[in-house]
């Protein structure tokens, strides 16, 4: 019995861990299906062994808990989750449990979009506020983020006096591509998968982020409406439709289960070729009598219930690994299979995630692998049913795509190569390079970049010194005038005085920020110096560790890299620290400005604080240090209030830096 209860308690443990990885911070660590297994064990054991049994315990709960970035949304009409069936039975039991209690209950077949609920509510038919589901009672108020999303009426046909209705906020697949490409570009951590790209999309801060983040809805309920009476929900659907809203596609009306069988078993086949993840499907009962007879639990209503289709597995054969540098750097391995028909597509490559991977499952060439598709879109190789060869695969010592070679740090997974001319990795260089913290060259944006690497315009780093007005122009690429050939021109130019931090930054050695490449210029003064200085020199610098200290020596100590160097001193751009660092007082601090300050433009602000050692930050948060207020500051003061943040004034920030 005590096994029982330790089982139990660790069931939860791990339940409110992933569900807290998963709700609160959009990055869950295992397949929903492990979830959902770990979920079902629990409610089973619970059942068996009802003295374990608590209120508090995760079979009890919906969803997460609203954090506290965002205004908490009472819901008058509760936002209740689903209960789910993973077979067929499963189905037949509902069924019923329906008949137990309704005679005849047509159902509503409908597809289930793997996104995050939200509620959207109308007075006189215009748009007032949107929130997410939160724990199904308390959600958060997202209006703002809500409203940049393009599918969501701000005014309905009709002036009803007030609607409330639920949908799923999702990000369609081709987004989901984007955006994913994007974060590897510019270095950072992708989303997973599309369900958590929309939420921590829709979570953001800032609406312009979530504006360009392609999110759409669909709409498939209406939790409260006045001045309207309506009886089944195939009639609610209707009207929503009629209201202007995209109702969720493809519902069906239908009268038997094994007629909703069969629509789940043609969704199912579907699912691969529509241009949204779906994990299931859900059966309502129809009519809306019906449905207050049958009720609900403290978690869902007992007239739906959603089929959610197991994760596709298949074997095939191993037929080869390739080997590709992504534009990080960071040296992935590609398995190449046997062609398999897997959830809707045919699956002739899969990832093999990293080196560490390969070694473990002790995978060679020739091998028949399981393959599966991770969150629906990406196929991984999950294991080796039969080994064919005894030769496990090696991973190349030397980068497939520039022969430099390659290095695996202690802490990571990632094998990475750290040439900083590697052809592969040449456009997230280049859009590090150009960006505002670093060479700030204006005009050499992500998008033009790319149009001058297609166009063969830049091979490398230092090629942007030699672009002249007449190599743009003679590459007639469009929408590239005159103007905007001499703007870009003329900030390349411009870029050349830069402080030699700004440099250094811009030159993308790991671990070494803005912050890193002020502190060596000012300690070095000189760029020779920088490349000459040994480990221990380097750590002389406060603030300076041995990762960070070895990956300068690294960089400096790669030919390429001393090539560039050369390269760009004889383009004329400075190599000498201009920048003086006052002291360090506003070290790990953080200011965010907002509103017009009496006499200093806010650059210039930027520029003082930077000079003391501190950071600015376009948003408040709790990690605000201070907020330096001006006249018709707006809502990033009414947040410092709530959170409780430091604002100043002009004149007290002049005292502060005296
Ligand atoms: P759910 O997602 O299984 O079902 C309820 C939700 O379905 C509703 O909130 C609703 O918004 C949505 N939905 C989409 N289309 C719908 C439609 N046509 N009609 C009605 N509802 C529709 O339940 P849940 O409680 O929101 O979340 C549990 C899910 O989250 C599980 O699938 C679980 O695997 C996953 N999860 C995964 C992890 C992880 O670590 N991988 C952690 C926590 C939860």
């Amino acid at each position: 019995m005590e096994n029982i209860k330790e089982k139990i308690e660790e069931l939860r443990k791990a339940l409110r861990y992933h569900s807290d990885r998963y709700y609160n911070d959009d990055a869950p660590e295992i397949e929903d299906y492990e979830y959902d297994m770990m979920m079902r064990e629990l409610k089973k054991l619970e059942e068996q062994y009802p003295e374990y049994d608590t209120e508090d315990s995760p079979t009890k709960r919906v969803g997460g808990k609203a954090d506290n970035s965002f205004d908490s949304v009472v819901h008058r009409v509760r936002m209740e989750s689903l209960q789910d069936a993973f077979s067929k039975d499963e189905i037949y039991d509902f069924d019923s449990r329906v008949h137990n209690v309704v005679d005849s209950p047509k159902y509503c077949v409908e597809p289930k979009i793997d996104g995050l609920s939200v509620s959207l509510e109308y007075e006189n038919g215009v748009f007032v506020r949107g929130s997410t589901r939160g724990d199904g009672n308390i959600g958060e108020d997202v209006s703002g983020n809500i409203k940049v999303i393009h599918n969501v009426p701000l005014k309905l046909t009709k002036d009803i006096p007030f609607i409330e209705v639920r949908g799923e906020v999702y990000m369609p697949k081709k987004s989901f591509e984007r955006v994913v490409d994007r974060q590897l570009i510019k270095g950072e951590k992708p989303f997973k998968n599309p369900r958590n790209a929309a939420a921590g999309s829709l979570r953001q801060k800032d609406s312009e982020i979530t504006a360009t983040r392609g999110l759409d809805i669909f709409i498939f309920n209406i939790q409260q409406v006045e001045g309207v009476t309506l009886g089944s929900h195939k009639e609610s659907l209707d009207f929503l439709q009629e209201l202007g809203f995209n109702t969720v596609p493809d519902y069906t009306l239908v009268e038997t289960i094994d007629e909703a069988l069969s629509v789940i078993d043609k969704i199912g086949e579907e699912r691969g070729n529509l241009e949204f993840d779906i994990d299931g499907a859900v059966i309502k009962v129809d009519d809306f009598e019906m449905r207050s007879q049958l009720g609900s639990t403290a978690k869902f209503p007992k007239w739906a219930v959603a089929f959610k289709y197991p994760p596709e597995e298949k074997q095939t054969k191993l037929v080869d690994i390739e080997i590709a540098v992504g534009r990080t750097g960071v040296l992935t391995p590609t398995a190449v299979l046997e062609p398999v028909h897997l959830a809707g597509t045919t699956v002739s490559r899969a990832t093999l995630h990293n080196s560490d991977f390969i070694k473990e499952k002790g995978i060679a060439i020739g091998d028949i692998v399981t393959v599966r598709k991770a969150g629906d879109i990406i196929p991984e190789v999950l294991c080796v049913n039969e080994h064919n060869s005894n030769q496990f695969f090696e991973f190349p010592k030397l980068c497939p795509s520039c022969q430099s070679p390659v290095v695996k740090e202690n802490d990571e997974a990632a094998i990475r190569c750290i040439n900083p001319d590697c052809p592969a990795q040449l456009l997230r260089n280049l859009i590090h390079f150009c960006s505002r913290d670093a060479m700030d060259i204006e005009g050499l944006g992500p998008a033009i970049l790319e149009t001058f690497v297609d166009n063969g315009l830049i091979e490398k780093t230092e090629d942007i010194y030699s672009l002249t007005f007449e190599k743009i122009d003679s590459a007639k690429l469009e929408g590239f005038k005159e103007k905007s050939i001499s703007n870009i021109i003329h900030s390349i130019e411009n870029s050349k005085k830069n402080d030699l931090g700004k440099l250094i930054f811009g030159l993308g050695i790991r671990h070494i920020g803005a912050k890193a490449g002020n502190l060596l210029a000012n300690h070095f003064r000189n760029m020779e110096a920088i490349m000459n200085a040994s480990a221990d020199d380097i750590l002389k610098i406060d603030g300076f560790g041995d990762i960070m200290a070895e990956s300068v020596v690294d960089f400096f100590n790669n030919e390429k890299s001393k090539e560039l160097i050369k390269s760009l001193d004889e383009n004329g751009v400075n190599m000498e620290a201009k920048n003086v660092v006052k002291d360090n007082r506003f070290e790990n601090k953080t200011f965010v400005l907002t509103g017009t300050l009496p006499t200093l433009k806010r650059a210039e602000a930027s520029k003082i604080i930077e000079s003391f050692g501190g950071k600015t930050s376009s948003s408040v948060s709790k990690k605000t240090s201070y907020v330096l207020a001006g006249e018709e500051a707006g809502s990033k003061l009414d947040k410092a209030n709530q959170l409780g943040i430091e604002i100043i004034t002009e004149e007290e920030f002049m005292e502060m830096v005296k």
